[in-house]
């Protein structure tokens, strides 16, 4: 069978007559319904309700001026005032040609003007290049514009504000970015929609808030950018009175502000900048602003250098593992270790691992630090076994990056077994986070460990990330309280949440390790509660591996040969 193809017929777009004269109006719609459906109003009212109900497709609104209800100029201050029918054009028809209503028709927004009597052709081209303007522009607009918030993306956002200092070179500027903190989890939380709605009722507060905006924009998933002239404001309240309560529940919105910018410095750098600044406080509960300083903008040069010098100090052996005993509170015998690594940077002398692993999980570098300190870890362990020494099992920390690494397991696995080392004798420490997010992926990678006979031991629990997630998912066999929960329990003297750590462990069938353990009434109430196991300054800190060995031979005379067996 023979087919045709046949054209789309291009659907007809929609416009709005507003003219009170009946003749004209049906006259207006004979001339025009071949090209156009068109609506008709017999006033102002009615046209702003026909307005409302069909802004969404209307292309343009022909509107007469004297009419007896709401007249041609009334309807095109109501129009502007709603705000949201902006962009539809409107040519205004009426048998007055004075150049003062000319005037005040287009000062009220109004895209052109046609004396009557009208000649059809006329009116129809300028039809015709109206909406052919107004589509162009709002197929620009919604290249700039991000389509959720209706705020500049991040190019138009930067492209705009470099404009600006181009044209205005006298004029000062601040720029404040605000970050959503924990968007995901709202995500999960409320669902995309209702975060969706808060994005834009965010836009909109801010947006029109902010003083003196000059532009704003979206310039990230839940990452706004206000450019606005420099001035002091009250910024606490201001912020405050941003969200309004239980608008969403659980939301925190961290701001980072630069005062004044360096006009001559790219877009990227000032958004960078203030975003430091905002970095700065992402974890701190009750500060919601941070502006950049001097002291911030030192600190992002340290940090520059760390990243800057990690690989060559890697390379060079600037990194150390250091090895924290950890003894059995029964009888003092040392029971196994915990190897931290150390950083003994040429420039900057000794950095501890709270400034640089937060910044290595960021950029992925504690992936490859983590494989070495393992290895070292083995070598070590393989030194003592070969010169006789009984070595105690050492743990290592495993951080979430590693845990990215589908093949992590059989990569321990592989280089345990390279040299030749008991399973047993490598203990992986893991913190509650990773039993956030990709759930499954690491709970086989962890289980699969278990399984070929490494011990895993929960990190850090009681730090404030708890969410007992990780108790339930992973086979774990060891939970370590965290430092902070051993000095909040001794300032506060109160142990209920040691003794009820304690008590979940032992359901769970764990041993317990306390950390941070400094003092002898700490050790009291941890031998009250049954806490197994000690890792702190009351027996020892982390020492260098050359200190490690004669402390393990000193304390090998404590232990009896079955030691290992009793801890697992
Ligand atoms: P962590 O794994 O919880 O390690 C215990 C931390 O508590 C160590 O800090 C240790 O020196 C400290 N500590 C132990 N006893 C006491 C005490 O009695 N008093 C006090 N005030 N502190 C004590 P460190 O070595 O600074 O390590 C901090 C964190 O850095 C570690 O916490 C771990 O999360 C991370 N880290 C250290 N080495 C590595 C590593 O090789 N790889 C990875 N991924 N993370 C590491
Ligand atoms: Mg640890
Ligand atoms: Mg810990």
């Amino acid at each position: 069978m023979e087919t045709k193809a046949v054209l789309p017929v291009s659907p007809k777009q929609t416009i709005l007559v507003v003219e009170d004269n009946e003749m004209n109006r049906e006259i207006l719609t004979e001339l025009l319904s071949d090209e156009y459906n068109v609506l008709q109003a017999s006033d102002g009212f009615e046209g702003l309700d026909v307005l409302r109900e069909n802004y969404q497709n209307l292309a343009i609104i022909l509107l007469d001026i004297f009419m007896t209800e709401c007249n041609g100029f009334d309807f095109l201050a109501r129009k502007r005032e709603a705000g949201i029918f902006d962009s539809i054009p409107v040519i205004v028809m009426t048998s007055s040609n004075t150049i003062e209503d000319e005037i005040r028709c287009l000062e009220l927004g109004a895209s052109d003007f046609l004396a009557k009597p009208y000649n059809t052709e006329v009116m129809k081209n300028r039809m015709r290049s109206i909406i052919h303007l107004r589509e162009a522009s709002s197929m620009l607009n919604r290249l700039e514009r991000d389509s959720l918030t209706g705020l500049l993306n991040k190019e138009f956002f930067n492209l705009q504000a470099q404009s600006l200092f181009a044209a205005n070179p006298e004029l000062k500027y601040d720029l404040l970015v605000c970050d959503i903190e924990n968007f995901r989890r709202l995500n999960d939380r409320y669902g995309s929609q209702e975060c969706d709605e808060f994005l834009k009722y965010l836009a909109r507060q801010l947006s029109t808030k902010i003083p003196d905006l000059v532009v704003g924009g979206r310039i990230g998933g839940d990452i706004f950018a206000f450019l606005f002239e420099h001035q002091p404001l009250p910024w606490t309240e201001l912020l405050e009175s941003i969200v309004e309560e239980d608008k969403l529940p659980g939301v925190t919105i961290k701001y980072g502000l630069l005062n004044d910018v360096d006009t001559s410095l790219p877009m990227r750098t000032l958004c960078d900048r203030a975003f430091m600044a905002l970095e700065e406080i992402k974890d701190h509960f009750k500060v919601n602003l941070a502006i950049y300083d001097e002291e911030i903008h030192k600190e992002q040069e340290r940090k520059q250098l760390l990243i800057e010098s990690m690989e060559n100090s890697l390379k060079e052996g600037h990194f150390h593992v250091y090895y924290q005993p950890k003894h059995d509170l029964k009888n003092d015998a040392i029971i196994g270790a915990e190897a931290l690594v150390r950083w003994i940077h040429p420039e900057l002398g000794f950095i501890s691992p709270t400034s640089f692993i937060p910044l290595f999980e960021k950029n992925g570098f504690v992936a490859q630090l983590d494989r070495y300190v393992w290895e070292q870890v083995c070598i070590e362990i393989r030194h003592c076994l070969d010169i006789g020494f009984s070595i105690v099992p050492i743990s290592v920390n495993v951080s979430r990056v590693d845990l990215e690494n589908p093949n992590l397991a059989e990569e321990i696995i592989a280089l345990v077994d390279s040299y030749k080392i008991d399973h047993s004798l490598l203990h992986i420490e893991v913190t509650e986070s990773v039993a956030e997010g990709n759930k499954e992926e690491i709970v086989e990678i962890l289980n699969k460990l278990h399984d070929a006979g490494f011990m895993i031991e929960l990190d850090d629990f009681g730090s404030g990330y708890s969410s007992l997630a990780a108790l339930t998912t992973l086979q774990l066999d060891i939970m370590k309280l965290d430092t902070s929960v051993i000095r909040n329990a001794s300032e506060k003297k109160n142990y209920s949440l040691v003794r009820y750590a304690i008590l979940l462990a032992e359901s769970m069938k764990m041993k317990t390790v306390a950390e941070g353990v400094e003092t002898d009434e700490q050790m009291a109430a941890l031998r009250v509660l049954g806490c197994d196991y000690i890792q702190g300054h009351y027996y020892s800190t982390a020492l260098s591996k050359e200190d490690f060995e004669p402390y393990l031979l000193e304390h090998q005379s404590a232990n009896d040969d079955s030691f290992m067996g009793r801890f697992f």
